[in-house]
Order: C-alpha cells, then structure tokens, then sequence
C-alpha cells in the first residue's frame, strides 16, 4: 500500500459540508463553513462549494462521495456527538468502506474527562472514540468529541469537525491548518480590493462592463457594503503569467472605468482614508451633525483625528442656522484645523444631506440627496459626510 505521503497532493480545492438537521431547519445558522470559506480562501485555496446537510446518513454519505470527486480536501463540521443521529462517522467509514473500532487511546482520555467531572460514563459516549484504520484522532481540548483527518487514495482528505465553533475553530487554526500547508496548501493568489463612494454598484458594474467581470482569471467582482461598493479583483498565476501581473493589468482597466470614485483599498476604513489625508497636512477636524441621529460620529467616531463630535436634534434651538456657519462655529469652538456639519433633512421619500467644511481654505458647501428616509437615510447621510471631508481634502492634496 501507498504511504499517504507517497501520493500527497498539494490542496488547492476545497468542498465544505456542514452537518446537523438543525441548520436545514433554520434553528442554527451556519457559521463554520463561512469561517472555514474564509481562512481556506485567504490561503489560495478554490472553495467549489458548501452545502448544509440533515442528520440522514444516505445524504451525507452521498454529499461525502460528490465532494470528494471534485476537491482535494472535504471538510466537514458537526454530527461527531455520541447520539444515533451523529453520524458524520458512519457516512466516512460506509465511503471507505471501513469498520469504525473503539480506539484504546482515545477510550482512555475520553473516560478520564468523564472523571475529572465526577461524571458517570455512559457506553453510548465511546461512540466518541472510534476510528476507522484510515483516520487519525483530531485532539478537541474544549469537548469530548475528537475530529477525524481521513487519508483517501490520490492523496486527498477528509477532515471532520466538530460542530460547537468554540470547539471547532482551534483545531482548525491549531492542528489541521498546519497539516495541510505541509501538503502544500492553495496556489500564488493576489487579490486587490478599490473601495469606492459616490456611485451605486448596479453603476459600477455598468461601467466595468461585461467582458472585465466575466474574466475567470483575473475575477473582477462588485459587492456593495454598509460604507463604500467594492471591487475586488483576484487572480492565480496562470498561462506563465504571475498573479501579481494578472491584478496590475486588470486594475489598469478597473481604474480606468471607476478611478475617480476611489477612496481605499483591501480593508480600508473611513476613518483611515481620511485621516491618512489629514495627516498630509498635520490637521484635525471636529464635527457637528444635526438630525442625523449620530450617524457620522458612529462612522468616524474612533478617530484619533476627531477632536470633538456633537450631535444636536433637528429641531432644537439653534438647529437651523446655515450649514456653513455651523461649520464655522465648529472650528471656532473646538480650535480644531476643521469644523465638519452635516444636516440630515428627511423629505417624502429620501433624505436631503447638508454638507460644509470649514477650513484653512475656507468654507466648502454643499448638498445632495440621500437614498431612502429613516435610519437608512440618516446612515448615508453620515456616510455622505465620510466622502465629502474626503473629497476636499484629497483634491486638496492635488489627488
Ligand atoms: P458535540 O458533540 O461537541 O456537540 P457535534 O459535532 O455533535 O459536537 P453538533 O451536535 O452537530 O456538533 O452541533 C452542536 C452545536 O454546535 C449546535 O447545536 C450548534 O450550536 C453548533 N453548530 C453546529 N454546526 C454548526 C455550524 N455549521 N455553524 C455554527 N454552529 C454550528
């Protein structure tokens, strides 16, 4: 017999199966394989698909033997309980036609936890020790269920987790993370993400046109977020072309159609862009928002730029005074380089925005309208307020 070393293969693709009938019912969301999606993708590994399953031993077996097929790794995560419906370990061993065994090791450490708890050990709990001859024990330190890393032929794997995330995720990032990037996990993969404002992602996509998010290698992809539409372009080297060669020539085209409504990259936050520019010209802000419920200061409130952020009801004394002398007392109160305001005015439908800044320039006024009225509203208005401060100040900067 071959040595799963022997016939080790690098794992570039990924099957995520998450198991239990309370997901397919809707009393548990599936958390773990998002988790598991993530940490496999920033790791240059495909992910093909994630499915959730019922506790039906037909089903899992059958989802086991497709994923299988097609990935070099197959992870699973819960039914590793000791009751008859957990049954992730009979849908392994019935595909590897094996025989689960008590494993003495695993018996051992298992009736020892059962101990150290004053607990009585149940017979159906040494359902937790089994193995079968082609798995090994995935030590779980914060339960008593262990997972299972399966060798299959042509070396791909199965790796079997359990549900509990508390339980799950460090044996992720502990032992099976480090196993598998000794097979050689994922390929050279570069991605690049333009947060943008200003614009709405149906827009966005128009402007990029089909043939750039139709590519497969680069993938140029739009998603809009709570504070700027993305896009994200990624690519594997391929065709004797690097991917860090494949994002540059796509991101040429990307900025091209969409540049000017670029204010981050990858995880940039508002607060980072903006404070980024300030810091070009050694100058702080204070803000004042009026009717918008603190959305701005909710948005750019961890700021060490931020000197002061009042929030003052539409409505109370003072709260209509033109938007640009508010911008003015701003300043002049806090002493800061800028007074920010925004005023958050709903109408019928949407939200009018009164934007000023007042600075070493100057005053900067204007207005626009918000998408929808409410708290929908009022957050774009403090997002408005985001990309305005940024735009002056970036324009400022001759960006
Ligand atoms: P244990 O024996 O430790 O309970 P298990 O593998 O049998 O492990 P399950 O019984 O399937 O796990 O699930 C236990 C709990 O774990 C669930 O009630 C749920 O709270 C959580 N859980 C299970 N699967 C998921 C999932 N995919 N995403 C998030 N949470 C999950």
């Amino acid at each position: 017999m071959e040595t799963p070393e022997s016939t080790a293969r690098p794992i570039r693709t990924a099957v995520l199966l998450a198991i239990g009938s309370e997901l397919t019912v809707g009393e548990t969301r599936d958390t773990n394989s998002g988790d598991l999606a993530r940490s496999l993708s920033e790791a240059g590994v495909d992910v093909a698909w994630i499915s959730a399953l019922p506790d039906r031993l037909g089903t899992v077996t059958a989802a086991l033997r497709d994923a299988l097929a097609a990935a070099d790794v197959v992870v699973t995560t819960g039914g590793l309980g000791p009751t008859p419906d957990d049954l992730t370990r009979e849908a392994i061993a019935d595909l590897c036609g094996e025989v689960p065994a008590v494993d003495p090791e695993l018996e051992r450490w298992l009736r020892h936890l059962f101990e150290r708890r004053g607990l009585a050990f149940a017979r159906t709990n040494l359902k937790q020790a089994w193995l079968i001859p082609s798995a090994s024990a995935i030590p779980n330190e914060r339960g008593t269920a262990p997972g299972w890393w399966v060798d299959r032929p042509e070396g791909r794997v199965i790796v079997a987790l359990p549900g509990p995330p508390s339980e799950m995720r460090p044996m992720w990032q502990g032992w099976v993370m480090p196993r598998l990037r000794e097979r050689g996990l994922g390929q050279d993969r570069v991605t690049r993400t333009y947060r943008l404002a200003g614009i709405g992602e149906s827009a966005v996509a128009a402007l990029l046109g089909e043939r750039l998010l139709r590519t497969e290698n680069p993938v140029v992809a739009t998603y809009a977020r709570s504070d700027a539409v993305d896009v994200r372009i990624s690519a594997v080297a391929g065709a004797g072309r690097s991917a860090a060669a494949l994002v540059d020539e796509a991101a040429a085209a990307v900025l091209a159609a969409i540049g000017e409504h670029v204010w981050g990259l990858d995880d940039d936050t508002w607060p980072a862009a903006i404070g980024r520019e300030l810091l070009a010209h050694g100058w702080d802000a204070a803000l004042v928002e009026v009717g918008t419920g603190g959305a701005t200061a909710r948005l750019l409130g961890e700021a060490t730029w931020l000197r002061t952020a009042r929030v003052i009801a539409a409505g109370s004394s003072g709260a209509d005074a033109a938007i640009s002398e508010v911008a003015t007392q701003a300043r002049g109160d806090s002493g800061a380089s800028i007074g920010l305001a925004v005023r958050a005015i709903e109408t019928a439908e949407d939200t009018r925005v009164e934007l000023a800044a007042a600075g070493p320039w100057g005053v900067s006024e204007t207005s626009q309208t918000a998408f929808l009225g409410g708290s929908e509203g009022r957050r774009r208005a403090g997002l408005a307020a985001a990309a305005f401060l940024y735009g002056i100040l970036h324009e400022a900067a001759g960006g």
